[in-house]
This record gives structure tokens, sequence and C-alpha cells, in this order.
């Protein structure tokens, strides 16, 4: 798989924080219910930190008091790419940024969630940015 932005790993530790570059680019998880986005209602769009793409916006955020960012869909379903996830004894399935590959988070379905999609993208606050809408 080949991304419209690739920079080479040095490039990518150098423009991140330490902690950006653990999640973003060694999918860390951020620690529950300490993410600068995690109870944001602000309305705006959610773009990713690494490359500046837009992947969420505030229509689709919803409350799911599970100590990340919720989504029940991306802005675009193209924004995201969807990758199985084998690790930790757990079949999950990451979610990336399209456009650079950086790590966002994971998607769950079926939770019971009264949103439109039954799904839940927990994403890292620390891998977006949010843009206020003016
Ligand atoms: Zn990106």
């Amino acid at each position: 798989m080949s991304y419209d932005v690739e920079k080479p790993d040095e490039q990518w530790r150098a423009e991140l924080t330490p902690a950006e570059y653990q999640v973003l680019r060694q999918a860390g998880t951020e620690p529950a219910f300490r993410g600068e986005y995690t109870d944001t209602t602000t309305k705006g769009v959610y773009s990713c930190r690494a490359c500046g793409a837009e992947l969420f916006t505030s229509t689709e955020k919803f409350e799911s008091h599970c100590g990340w960012p919720s989504f029940y869909d991306p802005k675009d379903s193209d924004a995201v790419e969807l990758i199985e996830d084998r690790s930790h004894g757990m079949v999950r399935t990451e979610v990336r940024c399209a456009r650079c590959g950086s790590h966002l988070g994971h998607v769950f379905e079926g939770e019971g969630y009264p949103t439109p999609t039954d799904q839940r993208y927990c994403i890292n606050s620390i891998s977006l940015r949010l843009t206020p809408e003016s």
C-alpha cells in the first residue's frame, strides 16, 4: 500500500511531538479520558494531525463515554483506511488516515449505540486537529 503522503521515519519524528509520533506512527493509544477532544462538542472539522487530511466532523461525533473521541462515520468513506489488527490477542479493525497511513484508532461495530451506523470510530485526540467552524 502506498500513500499520497509518504515521508521517511526521521522526518515524521522531527515533525511530530514524541507523543504524537508514538500514536500516529507507532500505533500507540493515548490514555482514556485524557485526550483534548474527548468531550468536545465544538462544531467543526477534525483533520489528520500528521498530514492535514479532513477525516471526521462534529456532526458524526457522539457521546460514547468510552474515554476517546467517538464518531459514527468518517467525513468521507475514503478518508480512512480500515485494516485488520490482530495485535494484543484480539481481532480489531484499525483505522488509518488514507492519505498518509498514520494510525488514528480502531472502529467497533454492533455495540448498540443509538447512532445511524451502530459503529464507533474510537479515535485518539492526539491523531486529530479540530478546526472550529467559523
Ligand atoms: Zn494523514
